[in-house]
């Protein structure tokens, strides 16, 4: 399957470079932290698209509980219906096995013309961790990375671990609107029966509603440790 079904023919005419950028995450659920990242970084390094790309089983995350992927699919489609240069991809998580973001770049580069560049984005807290993460060299090879300042997360140290660890990333420092928002907050938030409003959009909010996402089981606290 292709990654970006919607999108297959992108650089296909072969009028001009073409950027697309990657955002990876688990997004259980998505918020708008995610959101206003993958809006800065777009307009900052011209991206023609951000493809919202949900993961499997998440590879930092084995030990953790994640939502079903088709409810993290589904809200990320709902968060991101409006923004004609955002779309939703089901290819890590049609996939099986653990997600690794060097197996999502080599399809995606096997599936275009060598005149679109790859941008993955994240978080400084992403960032902090990229030379751990798998087959780091090859996936410096293959992607530019964007590094958005994160509320908690020092970037600085971000670029001296990088620029230490000998492998030639090539990584885009960007400041972002801070936004001290995460996934893990309104998990917690929900299932205390907090508000989670103006966190993240009334469609993602409404879909957690319906399905009573992350009211009955265990969430982690804030603090890491596991409440019921
Ligand atoms: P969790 O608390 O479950 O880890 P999260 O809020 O960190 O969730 P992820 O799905 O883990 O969200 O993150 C996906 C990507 O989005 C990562 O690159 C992360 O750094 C980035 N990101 C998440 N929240 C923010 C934020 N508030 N500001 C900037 N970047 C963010
Ligand atoms: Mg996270």
């Amino acid at each position: 399957m292709h990654a970006a079904p919607r999108l297959p023919e992108l650089g296909a005419d072969r009028q001009r470079e073409y950027r697309l950028g990657i955002m990876g995450g688990t997004f259980d659920p998505i918020h708008y932290g995610h959101l206003v990242t993958a809006e800065q970084a777009r307009e900052a390094l011209e991206l023609d698209l951000v493809l919202f790309m949900p993961a499997g089983i998440p590879a930092f995350k084995q030990d953790k509980r994640v939502t079903d992927a088709e409810d993290r699919y589904a809200m990320t489609v709902l968060a991101t219906a409006a923004n004609p240069a955002f779309d939703a991809s089901r290819f890590e998580i049609d996939r099986d096995g653990v997600t690794y973001t060097i197996d999502t770049l080599r399809a995606l580069r096997a599936n275009y013309p060598d005149n679109v560049k790859l941008f993955f984005i994240t978080g400084a807290d992403a960032i902090l961790d990229l030379v751990t993460w798998h087959d780091a060299a090859a996936m410096a090879e293959l992607a530019t990375f964007i590094a958005a300042t994160r509320p908690g997360y020092d970037i600085e140290q971000a670029r001296q671990r990088v620029a230490a660890s000998g492998v030639p990333f090539d990584v885009r420092y960007i400041e972002i609107p801070a936004l001290a928002i995460s996934s893990t907050n309104i998990r917690a938030r929900v299932s205390a029966k907090k508000s989670v409003r103006y966190l993240t959009s009334e469609s993602v909010i409404g879909y957690i509603r319906k399905n009573g996402l992350y009211s009955s089981h265990a969430v982690e606290r804030v603090d890491g440790a596991t409440a019921r």
